[in-house]
């Protein structure tokens, strides 16, 4: 079936609203009245409000597609087929209304009726939480075969307090072709390593009240939350073996080649700098449209972060002038039909981002002056090696990639002690991870609360390191 983005959004909230759903529009990506959160990182954080009580909604039935930020994933960006730091989450939500013997034929339905998605039955796969035999048992009824169940110890969702409870997660299965495992690698499960199966969907029944004492009872009031990635079933519908090669990021993709003189598609290296740059442009859109600016904390230091990857990404595919403000036009064409807003404000949105890309730059070249100069002493001095604290104080302070220190430094004959300055990204990582544990003291284990968690952790700019990518 060929959908494109629109069509899929808006089959989406269709199904929901034959389902007697209202629609919510999307909220704003910055959380309001909610200290705890930095970004709108899920439909449901949107709506904490009819969850705990705080406002009745008018209908307790509510479908979203809601703009999100994760900066977790921010590593994950172009390694992995499916993460953006910006993304779409499709959601479906009874506030104390249909529990789980509705919402599951719904979601059957959605997925596998040719007027819906109509899915292959065969492509899917649940996961479900061990103790929860009636989910298991309700996937069952539908015609989901008893080996397209996975059960799955962590699929318990839990703030730490409050509502809490099992959910299942739906994977697609894209075919042998997308193995990234061996066939007897343990990873090789949806819900494993393998990027074969892909999660498309999060269904969470919150039936528990999670006491203080510890101790789960069930909620008077029964709740649906749920999360699809608009981008990731898209990359099913448009056969895109990323989320990438769909109609959301391509036309940024061109813009980025015409810019570039570089072809996507060609090599790897080259591929994962596009999928940055695209990703990272339609975040910071976002985000200053929605009234973030680039600074040194919090909100900004995350845009600040955003658009400073994107620069070294260009720099790899060989731009050496402001780029990335070029895109905001085509981010807002891509994205108009459902949110006006960045094409409303692009020349807005387009002038903050110039501003911070000629900052960067000159900061570059602030650091480039430095480099010089310490190149020069060494060499003096006789040195072969160029030390690797030094080199992390330029990536550090000046954001300066490691591999341009390096690059320099050879052209010099001057060797960088790399190991060194691992140990000194190492060191800071360690002491932010103290800072941590004593900001989380009070011990609740938050899905939501893990993304600020994050952001205050300065992992610098990945690529230029070998840490830190995990697939989760
Ligand atoms: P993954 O395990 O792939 O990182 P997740 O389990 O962290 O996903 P959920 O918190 O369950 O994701 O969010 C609900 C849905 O939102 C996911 O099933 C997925 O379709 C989508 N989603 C989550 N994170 C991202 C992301 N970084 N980029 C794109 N889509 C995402
Ligand atoms: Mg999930
Ligand atoms: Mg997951
Ligand atoms: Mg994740």
């Amino acid at each position: 079936k060929e959908m494109s983005s629109a069509q899929l959004r808006q089959t989406f909230l269709d199904f929901w609203k034959s389902k007697g759903h209202d629609v919510e529009p999307s909220a704003s990506l910055i959380p309001k009245d909610d200290p705890t959160l930095l970004w709108i990182n899920s439909g449901v954080a949107t709506l904490k409000k009819y969850f705990d009580g705080t406002v009745i909604p008018k209908n307790p039935r509510i479908t979203n597609a809601q703009k999100s930020i994760r900066t977790n994933d921010i590593e994950n960006v172009g390694k992995t087929a499916r993460h953006q730091t910006f993304f779409e989450m499709l959601g479906n939500f009874s506030v104390g209304d249909y529990f789980k013997k509705e919402v599951i034929p719904w979601a059957w339905e959605l997925l596998t009726d040719p007027k819906w998605f109509g899915f292959d039955p065969e492509r899917l796969y649940m996961t479900v939480y061990p103790k929860d035999t009636e989910t298991y048992q309700l996937w069952q009824d539908v015609g989901v075969k008893k080996d397209h169940i996975v059960l799955a110890e962590d699929n318990f969702w839990d703030i730490g307090g409050g509502p809490s409870g099992p959910d299942s997660e739906i994977f697609y299965d894209r075919g042998q072709k997308y193995n990234n495992v061996a066939e007897d690698d343990p990873e090789n499960y949806p819900g494993g390593e393998n990027e074969r199966y892909l999660e498309i969907w999060n269904i969470v029944f919150s039936e528990f009240n999670h006491l203080p004492d510890g101790r789960y009872v069930e909620q008077p009031h029964k709740n649906i939350d749920t999360g699809m990635g608009l981008e990731r079933v898209l990359s099913i519908f448009q056969d895109a073996p990323t989320n990438f090669e769909t109609d959301l990021f391509l036309p940024m993709i061109r813009e980025a080649e015409k810019l570039s003189g570089k072809k996507y598609g060609v090599n790897k290296k080259d591929d994962v700098s596009f999928k940055i740059i695209a990703d990272h442009a339609r975040a910071v859109t976002f985000a200053i449209g929605d009234g973030a600016l680039p600074s040194n904390e919090g909100r900004g230091y995350v845009l600040r972060r955003l658009i400073r990857r994107a620069v070294l990404n260009g720099k790899k595919l060989g731009i050496d002038k402001p780029f990335l403000f070029d895109l905001v036009p085509v981010v807002g064409e891509i994205m108009k039909s459902y949110y006006p807003e960045p094409l409303a404000q692009k020349d807005f949105i387009s002038h903050i981002i110039k501003g911070e890309e000629e900052r960067f730059q000159a900061t570059l070249n602030d650091g480039l002056d430095i480099l010089d100069g310490r190149i020069a002493d060494l060499k003096k001095a006789g040195e072969k090696t160029f030390p690797g604290s030094d080199a992390f104080k330029l990536f550090d302070t000046y954001g300066f990639p490691l591999e341009l220190t390096v690059e320099s430094a050879a052209d010099e004959g001057l060797q960088v002690d790399v190991a060194g300055f691992k140990a000194a990204m190492q060191e800071q990582k360690d002491r932010a991870r103290a800072a941590r544990k004593d900001v989380n003291s009070m011990g609740s284990q938050n899905k939501l609360l893990m993304d600020i968690k994050e952001e205050s952790q300065f992992t610098g700019y990945d690529e230029l390191t070998t840490t830190g990518a995990k697939l989760t």
